[in-house]
């Protein structure tokens, strides 16, 4: 089902505060789409632009994200960084909780994920696709050396273009090609509670000192709360947790009001769950095409939803024109895992550092010629009855495909 992955659990957030040229250059790809989203796919998505205020605990973090506006402005997004003194000036309810300054840009907001994912479907039956529900792709027909149909529940489907755009459970599919897909999953969770006059309205999202805290309003008088608190699971996408923990949920509380002195109740939670990040070593995409012919979009990690608009152009580039153009190809290449990962994305992320043969967290990893692969990954299908055709480019976003 369209929506039955990450895409519909996400917090809605869309920013171009990001620490790596890559991930800056997906945001500024994805920005007009996001901000002509109405008139390009006829639904109001509901973006909001407040602002997302990534806050310093130290003089060093606050020189990393000198780094990273200074990097935002060579792409021409108008971040800025600010001192303690701006930040207690802006936002008094922050005045005095000892942060050193933030990064802050008032365009980045949050939208209705829910509104976009309709938007996209809308544009893309309008266009001519049939989107199909409730079928599971089992595999594929090979015929010398390249895929030549599809394999699903519903039968088989004769396919020029296969794009293997299934999140967290990408690897499984690659693998029947004997394609390692170096993505991993991690849980994340997420809660959205009742909130009476806690936030003042022009509070922009706030994201706690190494992103292991934040809060946003979530519409009139609801916040959503979220953040790792040091903890970053790997999980099996087959199998994991939908409901976010009971201990978490207390944890994360009580650390929205220690970092931003912000009281959210316990009784005021409405809801919360978690879902994944399925996320590669150096928390960039793979948009790519194997040798035997699969398209390969995916490994969003926490950004999947904001970098939408850059995947469907990138990827019509690649399918329809033979190559990328819009970015340097091999930023979302599958060989680049051959070598040592260079940039990692850290912004508003649990940092999660691959180093050789082992990932900071402390799993062993094993790498394999053809890039780093992950032995911590399991492809047992067992719980999941997710089933969706993937089969051609027509389930590409029509207007990215209309952009070129
Ligand atoms: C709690 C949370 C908060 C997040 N916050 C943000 C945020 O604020 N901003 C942001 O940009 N991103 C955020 N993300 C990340 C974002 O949601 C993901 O990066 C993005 O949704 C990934 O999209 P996708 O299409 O690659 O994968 P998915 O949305 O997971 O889609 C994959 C689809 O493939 C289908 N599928 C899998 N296997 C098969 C098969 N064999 N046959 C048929 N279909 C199959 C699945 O059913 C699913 O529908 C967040 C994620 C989580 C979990």
């Amino acid at each position: 089902m369209p929506g039955s992955g990450s895409s519909t659990r996400n917090g809605g957030g869309i920013r171009s505060q990001l620490g790596t040229a890559t991930n800056v250059r997906l945001s500024v790809l994805s920005e007009p789409y996001w901000a002509e989203f109405e008139d390009r796919f006829g639904i109001d998505p509901g973006l909001t632009r407040i602002g997302y205020l990534f806050l310093a605990a130290s003089d060093d973090e606050l020189e990393t994200l000198r780094t990273h506006v200074d990097l935002q402005h060579r792409f021409g997004v108008a971040s800025e960084l600010l001192t303690a003194a701006d930040v207690g000036a802006r936002w008094p309810v922050l005045a005095d909780l000892g942060f050193s300054g933030a990064g802050f840009c008032a365009s980045d907001g949050y939208l209705n994920q829910h509104r976009a994912l309709r938007g996209f479907l809308t544009a893309a039956e309008a266009a001519g696709a049939t989107i199909e529900c409730g079928i599971e792709v089992l595999g594929f027909e090979v015929r010398a050396d390249r895929i030549d149909a599809v394999r699903t529940t519903g039968g088989s489907v004769q396919a020029d273009v296969v794009v293997n755009c299934a999140g967290a459970w990408a690897p499984t599919l690659a693998q029947q090609l004997g394609v390692v897909l170096p993505i991993r999953s991690r849980r994340v969770q997420l809660l959205h509670a009742r909130t009476v006059d806690a936030l003042p309205p022009d509070l922009p999202w706030l994201i706690g000192p190494h992103g292991q805290v934040h809060i946003r309003r979530e519409g009139t008088g609801r916040a959503q709360v979220g953040g790792f608190l040091g903890k970053d699971e790997t999980v099996d996408p087959w199998a994991f947790d939908h409901d976010a923990d009971e201990e978490w949920i207390g944890a994360v509380l009580t650390e929205v009001v220690r970092c931003f002195g912000i009281e959210v109740g316990r009784s005021s939670v409405l809801e919360s769950w978690a879902g994944l990040y399925p996320s590669t070593p150096d928390q960039h995409p793979i948009i790519d095409r194997t040798d035997a012919g699969m398209v390969v979009v995916g490994g969003f990690a926490g950004l999947g939803l904001m970098h939408a608009p850059a995947a469907g152009l990138l990827s019509a580039e690649l399918i329809v024109g033979g190559q990328i153009d819009s970015l340097e190809p091999d930023e979302v290449s599958l060989a680049r895992f051959s070598g040592r990962v260079q940039t990692v994305e850290q912004t508003g992320f649990q940092p999660w550092v691959f180093e050789e043969g082992r990932t900071r967290m402390g799993e062993r990893c094993s790498y394999v010629k053809a890039g780093l692969a992950l032995s911590v990954l399991k492809t047992t299908r067992a719980s999941c009855r997710l089933r969706q055709r993937i089969a051609s480019r027509r389930l590409l976003p029509s207007a990215c495909l209309r952009s070129r």
